[in-house]
């Protein structure tokens, strides 16, 4: 073990007493000084939506290392995120819609609505409620399948005159996955054809049972077309809220998830940053996912530049190096030398397994690959000790006719395979032959790092054959 439970919650930003009831749950009995093992702080780290990695899998280029470990006693309350979910044209457009124009009612209209990926509102009583913009449980999951969590709370908006459908089981199935209570919204109530009853009764069946029949899941009736019961929601879903008691330290530096992010002609990367824990603010060094920079400007939803912002709160920032990707993390630091060194790493790693995904052809395999239709082209590169074998050579492969598959000699020349033919190789997914000659110290490097095949022959017949039965799946394996 590594960690004790008192360490864990540090970590996790909880007080022990919620990781040993957590434990509790989970079947393990334990006291705060109790030493957990891997197994345990990573089951109990994955109910908070985060990633714990084992100590030695922890690397220089983590982001989440460099998070500062959390002081309870520093944190305060903050607003909620709110995802909206629920079946295609059940209303979830128009209730994000119509929450939006509450602001404006409650005094805060002067700006221009920014699609920055989420809003903010204040109710009446000066409570601020985040609301994520993309509605639908795609964005939510995908978000959560690159390690973040985002979401505190899952409106579920079910059409009265419709009921339960198919995608409300998954945004259902999606949020209790990732532990985030649910308030439904059965909407359309103007609907002369609403039947909220039965959607109550269709709930029990995923276990959302409506307090009004002795269950604990809040349901609200509204119409969000005509703007009716949005006040109710807001009041649940700051109930819902309080009851989990979200907190977050704003005197600390920021760290937080990316919304959505693009490249613009004129201010380069664009992304929208949600603020999770402490103040973001113009000139703060930053790592985002792979890229890094200088927050650069900040403007909030209503289009306003800001200089910073609390948890909870959305902005779209620019400065940024490259184009980071939703559900990227975002930390900032304390200084930009750091920054940029981390996401230097970041970068270079990122690079590293994109090249090893990009899965290069081989003799070995090149028959799976024919037969799943990801190679119609075999590219080769020939290298003999004279010219007129290399040609001889390529004029015979040519010739080779197996079906589903073409060779193309992309390049022939006399003398020993050289790293240039090994980058130009790796470039067009090519494989290199090696007819009386051998690859050169360099060459022989640079194929291990580019996952380059090269196959040296002294007999013509040999290498013909060699690849022909490679084609047609019969290589006998290489030993
Ligand atoms: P989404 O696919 O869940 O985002 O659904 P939309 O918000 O696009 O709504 C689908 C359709 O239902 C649109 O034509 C809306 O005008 C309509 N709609 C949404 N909410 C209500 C409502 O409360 N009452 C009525 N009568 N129609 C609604």
């Amino acid at each position: 073990g590594t960690l004790n439970v008192t360490e864990l919650a540090e970590k996790l930003g909880k007080s022990p007493n919620e990781i040993i009831k957590k434990l509790m749950f989970a079947g393990v009995m334990a006291n705060k000084n109790q030493d957990l093992d891997d197994d345990t702080i990573e089951l109990i780290a994955s109910e908070y939506g985060v990633t714990m990695k084992k100590e030695e899998e922890v690397e220089k280029s983590d982001l989440l290392q460099y998070i500062e470990a959390e002081d309870e006693k520093k944190l305060k309350e903050r607003p909620p995120v709110v995802t909206i979910m629920g079946h295609v044209d059940h209303g979830k457009t128009t209730l994000l819609d119509s929450i939006r124009n509450t602001r404006v009612t409650a005094g805060e209209a002067g700006g221009i609505t920014q699609h920055i990926g989420a809003y903010q509102i204040r109710t009446e009583e000066g409570k601020k409620i985040t609301f994520l913009d993309t509605p639908g449980h795609a964005a939510f999951t995908s978000m959560r399948s690159r390690g973040a969590q985002v979401t505190d709370i899952a409106i579920l908006v079910v059409a009265a005159d419709d009921g339960v459908m198919p995608q409300t089981v998954e945004a259902i199935n999606h949020a209790k996955a990732a532990n985030v209570p649910i308030i439904v919204a059965v909407n359309k109530m103007d609907k002369e054809a609403a039947n909220p009853d039965r959607v109550m009764q269709e709930l029990t069946e995923y276990e959302l049972v409506s307090e009004d029949w002795g269950g604990d899941t809040i349901f609200v009736s509204m119409s969000a077309l005509k703007g009716e019961g949005i006040d109710d929601l807001l009041e649940m879903i700051l109930l819902v809220a309080e009851v989990e008691e979200l907190k977050a330290n704003p005197n600390r530096r920021a760290d937080g998830t990316v919304i959505e992010a693009e490249l613009d002609k004129g201010r380069g990367s664009v992304a929208s940053l949600l603020v999770q824990n402490g103040t973001l603010r113009v000139g703060d060094p930053i790592v985002v996912g792979n890229t890094f920079g200088r927050v650069r400007a900040m403007v909030n939803d209503l289009g306003k530049r800001i200089k910073k912002a609390g948890p909870s709160t959305p902005v779209e920032i620019t400065g940024l190096s490259h184009v980071p990707q939703a559900g990227d993390r975002f930390v900032v630091f304390e200084d930009e030398k750091t920054a940029r060194q981390i996401g230097e790493l970041r970068q270079q790693k990122q690079l590293e397994e994109r090249r090893g995904e990009q899965s290069k052809v081989s003799l070995e395999d090149l028959f799976e690959k024919i037969k799943q239709g990801d190679i119609k082209d075999l590219n080769i590169i020939l290298k003999a000790d004279v010219q007129g074998s290399a040609e001889a050579l390529a004029a015979s492969l040519m010739k080779i006719d197996v079906e589903g598959v073409k060779i193309n000699i992309i390049h022939t020349g006399a003398g020993a395979i050289t790293e240039s033919d090994i980058i130009l190789a790796s470039a067009s997914n090519a494989i290199v032959i090696g007819f009386n000659v051998r690859p050169d110290n360099n060459a022989k490097k640079a194929a291990e790092t580019e996952n380059v095949d090269v196959r040296l022959h002294r007999i013509i017949y040999k290498a013909i054959e060699e690849i022909e039965q490679a084609m047609q799946g019969m290589l006998d394996p290489e030993f």
